[in-house]
Formats: structure tokens, sequence, C-alpha cells
């Protein structure tokens, strides 16, 4: 695997190798979550990229920036092992030159409800998707891949690609969890004593879940049942929301598919999780009923 910091290096790197690209963007500190896209990335495509690159513009808490763990070794030798070609980590100064004036800014219902909701800060969604229009015209991709678990991203990355005729092909991964149900994060590292009480992120998307599948139709009881969870941990709810995973519209009736996401606040740090509601499926032939569950 090759390390590349600047971009007319990664673009002559891209040239030589050919064939079609797949593209992990990424701020590093590496775990299975991201792995999980790398490998993806590897079955499908002929070369590689992942970018690691901590984007200062979607930071508004320059604390939590400074704060953000790196370690460019550990990363390089995690992508390495996942087969990865090209590891493209640029100074900030090669992504943002001096005179840069140009942002990415998505408007509407969309962003209005991420921003609304506390899914996402007004700054931070701009930050995001300028980066990763920069990132998706250095690389170029056949496919770019993303983590559910970042529904701010993907969800406005899809909008953004298709406004501004993006051609690239957007995958969107399941995630990956600890064995206590909790999703992989790099944030994870901060929890420290509180790392035991982070699981009822998890449990309270599974009490959301189990409203569904007991054929409950109304999101309130989801809600009640799910902020029970995160109220007997004691940690701070800063969103709770059942939305149509397509348009984030509110649902109002559980038979609709869609999207729990819950922002939680466990000891400093602030965790995000989401499932997808779906009604059960009975198997006759098996005789057996299964249900949305995250583990
Ligand atoms: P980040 O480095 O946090 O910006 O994440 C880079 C990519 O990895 C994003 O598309 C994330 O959604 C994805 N990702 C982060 N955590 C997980 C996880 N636990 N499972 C799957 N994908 C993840």
């Amino acid at each position: 695997m090759e390390i590349i910091r600047t971009i007319p290096a990664l673009r002559a790197a891209l040239r030589a190798a050919g064939g079609s690209v797949g593209f992990v963007p990424t701020m590093g500190a590496f775990h299975d979550g991201h792995a999980s896209l790398m490998r993806r990335a590897r079955e499908e495509c002929d070369t590689v990229v992942v970018s690691l690159f901590v984007n200062p513009a979607q930071f508004p808490d320059r604390s939590v920036f400074e704060a953000y763990p790196r370690d460019e070794a550990r990363d390089a030798r995690i992508a390495g092992e996942q087969g990865v070609d090209l590891l493209f980590a640029p100074e900030a100064a090669e992504m943002y030159p001096d005179g840069f004036a140009t942002e990415v800014r998505i408007d509407g219902p969309l962003s209005q409800t991420l921003i609304r909701s506390g899914l996402s800060g007004d700054g931070q969604l701009t930050g995001m998707c300028t980066v990763i229009v920069k990132l998706l015209n250095i690389v170029g991709p056949d496919i770019v891949y993303f983590g559910e678990k970042d529904l701010p991203h993907w969800i406005a990355v899809e909008r953004m690609a298709g406004d501004l005729n993006v051609p690239a092909e957007i995958r969107v991964l399941p995630t990956v969890r600890e064995a206590d149900g909790l999703a992989m994060s790099s944030r994870n590292v901060h929890l420290g004593p509180h790392r035991a009480r982070a699981a009822c992120v998890p449990r309270a998307l599974n009490a959301a879940l189990a409203v569904v599948a007991e054929g409950g139709r109304d999101p309130r009881d989801a809600r009640a049942r799910a902020l029970a969870e995160l109220a007997a941990e004691g940690v701070d709810v800063e969103y709770f929301e059942i939305l149509d995973g397509r348009t984030l519209c509110p649902v109002d009736d559980l038979a609709t598919p869609a999207v729990v996401a819950i922002g939680a606040r466990v000891g400093a740090v602030s965790l995000l999780d989401i499932a997808r509601t779906a009604p059960p499926t009975h198997d006759a032939a098996a005789g057996r009923t299964t249900a949305a569950h995250v583990s």
C-alpha cells in the first residue's frame, strides 16, 4: 500500500492503476467499522483508495478537532491488511490552500430536518459536504462507501451527489458493533468509565424496534420505550427521531419503514446510532418470525 500526500501524486497513481476505483472517505482512528467498508471496496473494485483526513471544517469546536484520535502508522497498517492500494493522507494546506473560498451547502427540507432535530450542525454539514465533493473530484471513484450509522453523512451525500450529478455510486453498509451492541466509533475511546453505560444506546434502539415487532403503530410508544432505556442509565438525550429514511419527514405510523436515530451524551461523548424499522416477517417453513434488531 502506498501513502500519498498530494493531489497530483494521487491522480498520477490512479491513472497508472486503471480499472474501477472504490473509495472510502475517513477521518482515521480505524476500527472494524472502517475495515468493513475497505473490505467491501476490495471485493468490488480493482483499485481501493482510502482517504485519511481529519477535516477541520467539520468541527465547530476547535478543542474537539484537536482531541480527535490520530495514529497514522496504526491506520496505515490496518488499511494495508484490508488490501487497500492507496492511502491518501493530505495535510490541511493541500485540501484548503491559501485563498480557498468555496463551500457546498445543502439547503431545503432535508438539511432543515437534520439541523432542527440536532442530527447535524449547519456548519458541520457544509464542512462535510464540501470536503466530500473535493475528495470525489480528486479520486473520481466508481463506488464510494459509507457506514449506515452516520445518517447525516450519507443522506446529505446522496442528495448532493444527485443534485450535482456526481457519477459515483453510493453504497451504505451496515453498522459494525461491539459485543454489547455499541456501534464502533472513534469516539468510544473517550468513554472511559462510562463505557458500560453506553450500551443503553443500542438497547434503546432495540426497545423502539420491539414496539414495531409487536405490531405497535404509534411512534410515541416506541419513543417512550427507547427513552426509558436511556433514562435508566442517566444519559442525556440530544435527539430521538423516527424518520422516513428517504425524505427524513417524521413518520406518524410505524407501519411505514423508518429510521430510528438517537443522539445521546454519555460522559463527555456524543454518541449517535441508527436502526431501520421493518415490519416483522414470518417464515412459515421455519415456523419463525423475524423482527428488526441491532446486535
Ligand atoms: P469517520 O472516520 O468517523 O468519518 O468514518 C468513516 C466512515 O466509516 C463513515 O462512512 C462512517 O459511517 C463509517 N463508519 C464509522 N463507524 C462505523 C461502524 N461502526 N460500522 C460501519 N461503518 C462505520
